[in-house]
């Protein structure tokens, strides 16, 4: 595939970790091709698979890098409410994960069952969840068996802490109900296509006049290929080739030039 293919791409969707920044800082390049590319009229869309951030609170630590072009800032936690709103209509959620998954689930429009309550519930909704007990495992299960779909934000084995420890992730919760209810989770964070899909909604695109670009294969590149979008390999390392990836960029500058921008 050609090059100029992306001078003709209309929005750009952008992984954040390893890609715009790493930890608190902007990777070289990054503020001034966003900006030029939003100055040329190309949609923009972030996404993370950061579960504990909504998209909101990503997006002010992009205004305060000075990346003051990023409106539609999309993490699994703030679209889990729209997701489900969208397969299943307004739900009876039971929630097995923090106060703020809950909250985002309520704001979208859905009723919150009490885990005593689980007969009722039509959607479990799985995620890290520090107060995880049996009778929650069990009841989440339960519900799950009796035909409620089980939707989680990602399916990551582990929460990394400091010191290189970890805390057991999301999907480790996952598993232990879906096993017990023998169901497949609904994963709606990358590579699955939720995420990808309401970054197009947002800019109003179709998959093929839009670009993904993100640092990973398996999450970045694979996920956005499945949806049917044009995708860009971000590696700094000189040489990468682009392997499953339609284009690979060594710079935020190579990128603003294959992009008309630079
Ligand atoms: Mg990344």
């Amino acid at each position: 595939m050609s090059a100029s293919i992306l001078s003709s791409v209309r929005g750009f969707v952008f992984d954040l970790d390893g890609c715009v920044w790493n930890g608190n800082t902007l990777n070289p390049g990054a503020r001034e091709t966003l900006a030029a590319l939003d100055r040329a009229g190309r949609g923009l869309a972030f996404v993370s698979n950061n579960s504990r951030a909504t998209g909101g609170e990503l997006r002010e630590r992009l205004h305060g890098l000075g990346v003051d072009v990023a409106r539609h800032v999309l993490t699994p936690l703030e679209i889990l409410g729209e997701v489900i709103r969208e397969r299943f209509g307004p739900s009876r959620v039971l929630v097995i994960g923090s106060p703020d998954m809950a909250a985002v689930i309520a704001r979208a429009g859905h009723e919150l069952v009490d885990v005593k309550d689980y007969r009722a519930a039509t959607v479990v909704a799985v995620g890290n969840d520090f107060d995880l007990s049996y009778e929650r495992v069990t009841n989440a299960a339960r519900a799950a068996a009796r035909g409620a779909p089980l939707v989680t934000p990602n399916v990551d084995p582990r929460m990394p802490i400091e010191g290189g420890d970890f805390l057991p992730g999301s999907g480790a919760t996952v598993a232990a109900i879906a096993t017990a209810a023998g169901v497949r989770p609904i994963v709606v964070g990358k590579p699955e296509p939720p995420l990808f899909r309401m970054a197009l909604e947002r800019m109003a695109l179709s998959p093929a006049a839009a670009a993904m670009v993100g640092d990973s294969v398996p999450s970045d590149i694979r996920g956005a290929r499945a949806v049917g979008m044009v995708t860009v390999l971000y590696a700094p390392e000189e040489g990468t080739p682009a392997g499953e990836a339609d284009l690979v960029v060594g710079s935020f500058a190579e990128l603003a030039r294959l992009a008309g921008v630079g």
